[in-house]
């Protein structure tokens, strides 16, 4: 792997840059408590030190809602609507983030890819950003607090600057033009990397690693906690939706006034609604909130083959967005008979 360093000014001129080859998103203060990526303006609004985004970073290759093709029935006739090949430009991606994008491309895009999904990632360029855990954050016993692939570049925070790691071809086509804003990485600058993944270590609020939850969890299927927090789960399907790998999806036909023209859309959907497992006939395969909300939490502890990770990479966002103050780690902590660290 390469290795370059990047003073501060430097940085904010090498975004500037990359405003040129696409569409650029970072992470932006949208209010008070709220990140979320958004199209860079003006680089000094990049915001460098933030824990998680809203709306996580999947949601530029696989939208909340798009037509996926228009139909006419009098031609009997399908046009089917693919993207367009835009570059996408993500900046501030953190190791979380990029190991979800990773489990979604191993669902979007293995065995039969999917055209939509597809033509979007190919454009888009990942570039991720360092950070340190906030008490919502469990990434390390998913063991991926630290990422070797998934990223073009790789942002580290040092003192003065950043050293960067280029991680594909891509990387180094960025780099490569822009190398009068870099420069070689000095001793010091790696002795603050180790420094600086030593705190972010000690940082986390659980050790160790919850290889053993899948199992724990499918034999204590009765255990108590499911109906106690089931029972103020209020259905709103906040956690889904800001979660980085869920992917559940429906379709719907949006007929035109003109009874013959119309389009198909995929929106987004959520196991936690009531009407995810309700099929024709009327029959509900999870009638109960406590059937959902279990679904959940089997769903996000089983494990994507492709990446040997949990579908949950510990970002936080299903706890810290959750309005029933519902704790998605403590709960599972409870399952598992984990402890937390104290300080
Ligand atoms: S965000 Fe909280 S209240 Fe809403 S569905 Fe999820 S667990 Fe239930
Ligand atoms: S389940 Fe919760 S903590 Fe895990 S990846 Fe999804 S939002 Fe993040």
């Amino acid at each position: 792997m390469r290795y370059v360093k990047i003073s501060p000014e430097n940085t904010y001129e090498f975004l500037s840059r990359l405003k040129g080859m696409g569409t650029l998103y970072a992470p932006s203060k949208i209010s008070e408590q709220f990140y979320d990526f958004q199209e860079v303006d003006d680089v000094k609004d990049v915001e460098f030190d933030y824990h998680r985004t809203i709306r996580p970073p999947r949601r530029f290759f696989y939208p909340v809602e798009e037509t996926m093709f228009t139909f006419d029935t009098h031609k009997v006739e399908l046009k089917e609507k693919l993207p367009r090949k835009e570059r996408v430009i993500l900046f501030g991606v953190h190791n979380c983030d990029i190991v979800a994008l990773r489990i979604m491309d191993a669902e979007f895009l293995d065995e039969q890819p999917d055209p939509y999904y597809q033509i979007r990632r190919q454009n888009g360029i990942i570039i991720g950003l360092s950070c340190m855990p906030d008490e919502y954050c469990f990434c390390n016993v998913r063991r991926i607090e630290f990422v070797d692939a998934g990223f073009d570049l790789f942002f580290h925070e040092l003192p003065d600057g950043f050293l960067v790691r280029v991680g594909t071809v891509t990387g180094h086509k960025l780099i490569d033009p822009n190398m009068d804003l870099f420069s070689e990485v000095s001793k010091k600058d790696v002795d603050n990397i180790s420094e600086f993944e030593r705190k972010k270590a000690d940082a986390f609020k659980v050790k160790g690693n919850w290889d053993d939850l899948r199992y724990l969890l499918e034999l204590r299927m009765d255990h108590p906690m499911y109906e106690r927090e089931a029972d103020k789960c209020l259905g709103c399907g906040n956690c889904t939706l800001t979660c980085p790998t869920c992917r559940c999806y429906d379709v719907k036909d949006k007929p035109s006034i003109d009874g013959r023209t119309g389009e198909r859309i995929r929106f987004w959907d959520s196991c936690q609604f009531r009407t995810h497992g309700l099929v024709a006939g009327g029959h509900n395969f999870r009638e109960t909130k406590q059937d959902r909300f279990y679904n959940r939490y089997q769903c996000k502890n089983a494990y994507c083959p492709e990446t040997t990770t949990a579908y949950c990479v510990g970002c936080g966002r299903c706890t810290y967005f959750c309005p029933a103050d519902i704790q998605f780690r403590s709960n599972l902590m409870e399952i598992g008979g984990y402890q937390e660290v104290k300080k």
